[in-house]
């Protein structure tokens, strides 16, 4: 298999089944699980993940777009979709036209909503959000009470959710627990004027993990159905280890393998010089496959069981390897660049550190030629 790829990604549907089954443990059978399968569910692969989450029973699916809302829907029919950004001015009669519940922060987001249910003469069921820190989408907590009886009127719109977002879940305890307390008083306020949405939600990952929740009846996780916790400040609770599955592996192979001398020079720049006589693979992964350029000189590759550190600038299609300590070396020798091989594992989180950003952009910066292998499910 690996023979006819250059870069490649394995992914292991059993993990995010399991994944999916420990969340559901966690929070309770009584929650409803909003999977978030944007930007191509973090590099996973839509289809294949969304025609899985169907089979593992979640029951909502967040999406950032309706081009992946429809992806959702040409693999089954009938589950719930949030849209969790803001529809564009643009975008809101196709979503009314799919049946895509969109996110609603302010009388005017709820009014053309409304305007284009009459059009198309159907009801829209739309999640309310309120800002409660995070500050990017959100109606202000004082103004939610009135938008939702405003929505309540509107002829076409039905009030389906309220939800609010944490900004820093895994890494401020007190800011956290002042969005969950500000969100709770929302929610009791909302039940005061008789309004009863059928979602509530608030926890993310990193709130699935990090925070109680006593008032929603739903999450929204991310990060956790892909087998990642979110890395962060705070101290994670115990007994979660090993609980998690990361469901991606990726690989390459070494395309050549060669020694240079003390004092030559390696890739663009000649930011590395050798100082000793060394063992060099060139493998077949590059900023092209998504392995950002923030790894030259810095980050480290699995080869041979081994951490291997990577010499050099990455290049588009190429990168450099230091396997001085590797035994026997070969093309066509698989390398991995998260994940696990034999004994030893780049988790996300690590190979994150090294390029210098989150577990998040490391999974969706991986690119549409890093084929997709999938194993352990019967996923379309
Ligand atoms: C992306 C996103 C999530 C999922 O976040 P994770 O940290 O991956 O769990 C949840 N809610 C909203 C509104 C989002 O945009």
């Amino acid at each position: 298999m690996s023979g006819t790829h250059r870069c490649w990604a394995e992914i292991d549907l059993s993990a995010l089944r399991e994944n999916l089954a420990w969340i559901r443990h966690a929070v309770g059978a009584e929650q409803r699980i909003i999977t978030v399968v944007k930007a191509d569910a973090y590099g996973h692969g839509l289809k294949q993940i969304a025609a899985l989450l169907m089979q593992s029973g979640t029951d909502v699916f967040g999406v950032a777009n309706l081009t992946e809302a429809r992806a959702i829907r040409s693999v089954g029919k009938g589950w719930p979709i949030l849209m969790l950004g803001a529809c564009l001015p643009d975008e809101v009669e196709a979503a009314v036209r799919d049946q895509v519940m969109p996110t609603i922060s302010s009388l005017a987001e709820a009014q053309s909503f409304s305007a284009a249910g009459a059009k198309l003469r159907r009801t829209v069921d739309v999640h309310l959000k309120v800002d409660t820190g995070m500050g990017r989408l959100g109606a202000k907590p004082k103004e939610v009470a009135s938008l939702a009886q405003a929505i309540t009127q509107l002829p076409h719109l039905n009030l389906r959710g309220l939800y609010s977002h944490f900004s820093s879940a895994e890494d401020d305890a007190k800011y956290s627990c002042l969005q969950r307390e500000l969100f709770v008083s929302i929610v009791d306020e909302i039940k005061t004027l008789g309004l009863k949405p059928d979602f509530i939600h608030l926890r993310n990952s990193g709130g699935v993990i990090f925070e109680p929740d006593t008032v929603s009846n739903t999450v929204r996780p991310g990060l956790l159905v892909y087998g990642i916790i979110p890395p962060g400040k705070r101290r994670l609770p115990s007994g979660l280890q090993g609980k998690l599955c990361p469901a991606l592996t990726w690989k390459c192979q070494v395309s050549y393998v060669k020694t240079v001398e003390a004092g030559q020079r390696l890739s663009y720049g000649g930011t590395f010089t050798a100082t000793k006589r060394m063992k060099v693979a060139t493998i077949s992964a590059g900023y092209g496959d998504g392995y950002l350029r923030s790894g030259s000189n810095h980050s480290k590759v699995l080869f041979d069981g081994r951490l291997c550190p990577v010499l050099g600038r990455v290049t588009m299609d190429q990168m450099l390897v230091d396997v001085s300590r590797v035994k026997s070396v070969s093309a066509g020798d698989e390398v991995v660049l998260l994940g696990k091989q034999g004994k030893k594992e780049i988790t996300a989180a690590q190979l994150a550190d090294w390029l210098g950003t989150i577990p998040w952009e490391v999974l969706t910066s991986i690119t549409y030629r890093v084929t997709r292998l999938y194993r352990g499910g019967h996923a379309s």
